[in-house]
């Protein structure tokens, strides 16, 4: 079943759990998702980085193929399909066009008046639509589907100013997380964090949660971070699979020997994350 970003982040939040978005990178990853979350009867957000839709299919492709895994294997937990670092207004209105419950819009690339401006102009025409809306504040740093940036924190004035300004349903606050590697331990701003979630009270985005210790996650999830990014633990664990299927198989032409057990590694890093951030058995979302 899709549903939007709000209808499995509101009961998160109360509760202080958190429910995973798991990028996909092909049709194996968005198969290994819902499989591992029917199993643990979780509430589960799928997303396309924008900087892969194409690559994918398109929006329209990639619609269709969760909705049809749905479909064809049956699965009855709640399902988001999100847009992760929509890049402008456009593409975020094509994903909402072609059937997306959930977009984010990042304009942290933007000062934050003109960040505010286009997160708006997405949260109206997104909310018009029935579709849920995530926001940026500060950069997310490390490495994103080959592009690399810097870390910024969000300010407190400018996270407030764009919730209340836009309407946003989930916010994205930068506070020292990294997509891809983290060098040493991860240094997360938890009082920058509390604040924020204490002024602002909708919930927070934790992005680049892969290589973070389960300490810092749960922390996080305590100061408001009912969703939580995976890719790169994935991606890992799809590519040591991949490297012992072909050096255990050398002669072999057949892709589904070596790719099985690359679809069975997501299958288990989806299900431990799940477990991780305590949504495993919260399928229910409605009263
Ligand atoms: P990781 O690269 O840490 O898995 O983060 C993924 C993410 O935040 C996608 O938005």
């Amino acid at each position: 079943m899709l549903v939007t970003l709000n209808e499995v982040l509101q009961k998160a939040h109360t509760e202080k759990y958190a429910v995973g978005q798991f990028n996909i990178n092909g049709l194996s990853w968005i198969h290994a998702i819902l499989i591992a979350a029917e199993k643990e009867q979780a509430p589960v957000i799928i997303a396309s980085s924008d900087r892969m839709v194409d690559f994918l299919g398109g929006f329209q492709t990639i619609t269709a193929m969760v909705k049809n895994l749905i479909a064809e294997h049956q699965i009855t937990i709640p399902v988001v399909l999100h847009l992760d670092h929509g890049l402008t207004v456009e593409r975020c209105k094509q994903a909402v066009d072609a059937g997306y419950t959930s977009v984010m819009f990042d304009g942290s690339k933007y000062p934050i008046a003109e960040n505010i401006r286009l997160t708006k102009e997405v949260t109206d025409y997104a909310h018009a639509r029935g579709v849920d809306v995530e926001a940026e504040v500060g950069t997310v740093g490390g490495n994103e589907d080959g592009i690399i940036g810097n870390i910024n924190y969000a300010s407190l004035e400018e996270c407030v100013a764009l919730v209340q300004a836009t309407n946003i349903d989930a916010l994205a606050a930068a506070l020292g997380s990294v997509h891809g590697n983290y060098q040493g331990e991860p240094v997360l701003g938890f009082q920058e964090m509390a604040a924020i979630q204490e002024a602002v009270s909708i919930p927070l985005v934790l992005h680049g949660a892969s290589g973070i210790p389960k300490h810092q996650i749960d922390h996080a999830i305590t100061l408001g971070h009912a969703k939580i990014n995976v890719n790169t633990e994935s991606n890992k664990a799809w590519l040591a699979a991949i490297r012992h299927a072909l050096k255990a198989n050398p002669t072999t032409h057949e892709p589904q020997v070596i790719l099985e057990p690359a679809r069975e590694a997501i299958i288990q890093t989806v299900q431990s994350k799940i477990r991780e951030f305590g949504s495993a058995g919260k399928a229910t979302i409605h009263a």
